[in-house]
C-alpha cells in the first residue's frame, strides 16, 4: 500500500479536505484505485454530535456513519463509499484502547500514548486502508490520508508521531508527505509572504516528518520567485511547489493539479510511474 498524507499549517479552513480529493482524483484518472482516510484530533467518537457551525454539516455515510464533511468530498470526488472507520477521531481510538485495556489485553503493562495510542493509530491505519470502497475487490493502490486540524496543536501530536513512525515502517517510495500551506499577501506591499509556510515546515519536520510537496493557497497564482523562496527555505524541490489558488469553483482544483504535473511527481515520489497512465481528465 502506498500512502500520501496530506497535513495543513499556518491556520485552518485552508482546503486540505479538497486538496486531499483533487490528489485523489488525479492519482485516479491515471489508472491507480484510491481509498482515503480523515484524521480528525477531536475527543468526540464522530461529528454526530456536533454543530454545523462548528466544522461545516455532518455527512452520513452509506454505513449510518456520522463524520466530517470531508468524506462526503471524497466520496463525490472518488466515486467511493466509505465507512465509519474511514474517519479517525482521537475519541474513537482511545476508546477502542481503553476497551483492550479492561478487557486485560494489556495485562502488567503502563497503558500510554506511545506507544499504545500511536500504535492503536497506525494499526487503524492500516487495517482500514485494505477495505476497498470502489466496489471492486482487492485492495487499492494508494490510500490519502488527511490530518485534520494545523501541525503544531497539541491534539494532533499523537497521531504526527504515529504518521512518522509508519512513514518510517512504509519506507520512502510508499509514502508521500503533501503540506498544504498559506501563502498570504500584504496589503499595500503586494508580496506573496513566505514565512509562515517556512515556520510550519519548520515545526513538521521538528516532528520528524519531511514533507515532499507543498500545496500552496493562495489568492492569486504564486510568483516564480516566491515558488523559488519557498523551495530554498523549505527544502522542497521547485518542481513539487503546488500552486492552489482561489478557483471559483472546487472542481477545478484537479485540473490546476494536473496542469502543474502533480500526478507525475507524486508518481514518481511514490514509484509508481511504471503502473499508471497518462491522467484522463476532462
Ligand atoms: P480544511 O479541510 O483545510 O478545513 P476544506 O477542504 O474543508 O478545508 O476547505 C475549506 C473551504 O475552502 C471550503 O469551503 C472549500 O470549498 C474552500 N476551498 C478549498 N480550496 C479552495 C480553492 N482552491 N479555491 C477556492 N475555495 C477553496
Amino acid at each position: 500500500m502506498k500512502y500520501v498524507l496530506v497535513t495543513g499549517g499556518v491556520v485552518s479552513g485552508l482546503g486540505k479536505g479538497v486538496t486531499a480529493s483533487s490528489i485523489g482524483v488525479v492519482l485516479e484518472a491515471c489508472g491507480l484505485r484510491v481509498t482515503s482516510i480523515k484524521i480528525d484530533p477531536y475527543l468526540n467518537t464522530d461529528a454526530g454530535t456536533m454543530s454545523p457551525f462548528e466544522h461545516g454539516e455532518v455527512f452520513v455515510l452509506d454505513d449510518g456513519g456520522e463524520v466530517d464533511l470531508d468524506l462526503g468530498n471524497y466520496e463525490r470526488f472518488l466515486d467511493v463509499t466509505l465507512t465509519k472507520d474511514n474517519n479517525i477521531t482521537t475519541g474513537k481510538i482511545y476508546q477502542s484502547v481503553l476497551d483492550k485495556e479492561r478487557k486485560g489485553d494489556y495485562l502488567g503493562k503502563t497503558v500510554q500514548v506511545v506507544p499504545h495510542i500511536t500504535d492503536a493509530i497506525k494499526d487503524w491505519i492500516e487495517s482500514v486502508s485494505l477495505i476497498p470502497v470502489d466496489g471492486k475487490e482487492g485492495q487499492a493502490d494508494v490510500c490519502v490520508i488527511e490530518l485534520g486540524g494545523t501541525v503544531g496543536d497539541i491534539e494532533s501530536m499523537p497521531f504526527i508521531e504515529a504518521l512518522r513512525q509508519l512513514s518510517f515502517s512504509v519506507g520512502q517510495e510508499n509514502f508521500c508527505l503533501i503540506h498544504v500551506s498559506l501563502i498570504p499577501v500584504l496589503g499595500v506591499v503586494g508580496e506573496q509572504k513566505t514565512k509562515p509556510t517556512q515556520h510550519s515546515v519548520r515545526e513538521l519536520r521538528a516532528l520528524g516528518l519531511t514533507p515532499h510537496f507543498l500545496a500552496c493557497r493562495s489568492a492569486q497564482p504564486l510568483l516564480e520567485a516566491t515558488k523559488a523562496k519557498l523551495s530554498q527555505f523549505c527544502h522542497v524541490p521547485a518542481a513539487n511547489i503546488l500552486n492552489i489558488h482561489d478557483v471559483p469553483n472546487i472542481w477545478h482544483v484537479p485540473l490546476l493539479l494536473r496542469n502543474q504535473n502533480a500526478h507525475h511527481s507524486i508518481l514518481k515520489q511514490l514509484n509508481l510511474t511504471s503502473v499508471a497512465m497518462a491522467p484522463h481528465l476532462d
